[in-house]
């Protein structure tokens, strides 16, 4: 596996390598959920292909008070576990390898980013579309893979392929979980030990509420028994259209039913799918 720092040697080495390109854009402090996604990689490109894990904490995708420079950056960790699920190559750049000072063009999806997480996190998929860009024209991958966990970047993401054209094929990988239900999550790091065992409670609360038959009972369900967490901030919990994030008051098309809440330091986002009914 080689490592690589700046963006002309990540080309080089790319370009050197076999086909299929298969990109995993990651913020690092890699758990089970990122390994998932790089051994799907793996399987994806084929003996032949190349596997590239990018390691990179995006400075424009954190809000002024948000965690970025408290963000974990294992880094030793995290190349093992490139090595061990069968990357080939990891970017991982500095800042100032990736922004010039005064970068000013960005890519902006201005229709789903305006829910969910981007209506509380303003900017946040500014950051996130502008940095998934430039790795796709740095890396040039056929295909790159992305989780569900985050189901608003990944819808997002899709618009930005379909929209401009991007020549890359997005797979989305189903939320690797805790044996008792909650995503993983490289901010599950922030909670203490008694925050951590409220935390599966959020999984509970959208997978009971989902089993309700309509669109109004299962926003109330989710809704009063995320609220009763205990020490838990509900920032938000909506029943929104699985591909246009557009809230949903029928279950006629295929529904996310997402949340995103506080517990203490951490702000852990989880969703679930519900198939359509007739
Ligand atoms: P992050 O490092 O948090 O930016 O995540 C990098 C990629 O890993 C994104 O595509 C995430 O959706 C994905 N990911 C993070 N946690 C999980 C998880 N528990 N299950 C599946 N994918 C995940």
């Amino acid at each position: 596996m080689r490592v690589a720092r700046t963006i002309a040697a990540t080309r080089g080495l790319v370009r050197r390598g076999g086909q299929p390109v298969v990109l995993v854009p990651t913020m690092g402090a890699l758990h089970e959920g990122h390994a998932a996604l790089i051994r799907r990689a793996r399987r994806l490109a084929g003996p032949q292909g190349t596997v590239v894990v990018s390691v990179f904490v995006n400075p424009t995708q954190f809000g002024p008070k948000e965690d970025f420079s408290r963000y974990p950056r294992p880094i030793r960790a995290d190349l093992k576990v490139c090595r061990e699920n069968g990357a080939d190559l990891v970017f991982r750049p500095e800042p100032t390898e990736m922004y010039a000072v005064d970068a000013s063009a960005r890519v902006d999806e201005t229709s789903l980013s305006a829910h969910l997480c981007g209506a509380s996190r303003p900017g946040h998929f500014g950051g996130v579309g502008t940095v998934v860009a430039k790795l796709f024209l740095i890396v040039q991958p056929q295909i790159a893979v992305f989780g569900e966990k985050d189901w608003q970047q990944l819808a997002i993401i899709r618009r930005l392929v379909r929209d401009l054209n991007f020549p890359v094929r997005i797979v989305g990988h189903p939320t690797v979980r805790e044996a008792d239900g909650l995503a993983r999550s490289s901010r599950n790091a922030y909670l203490t030990p008694e925050e951590r065992a409220v935390a599966p409670g959020i999984y509970a609360a959208l997978t009971r509420a989902a089993a309700e038959p309509t669109a109004g009972r299962i926003l109330r369900s989710a809704g009063r028994a995320l609220a009763a967490l205990p020490g838990a901030r509900v920032d938000y919990v909506r029943l929104v259209d699985a591909e246009t994030l557009e809230p949903a008051t029928r279950l006629r098309r295929r529904t996310t039913l997402a949340a995103a809440v506080f517990l203490g330091r951490a702000r852990l986002i989880d969703n679930v799918q519900i198939p359509p009914r007739a």
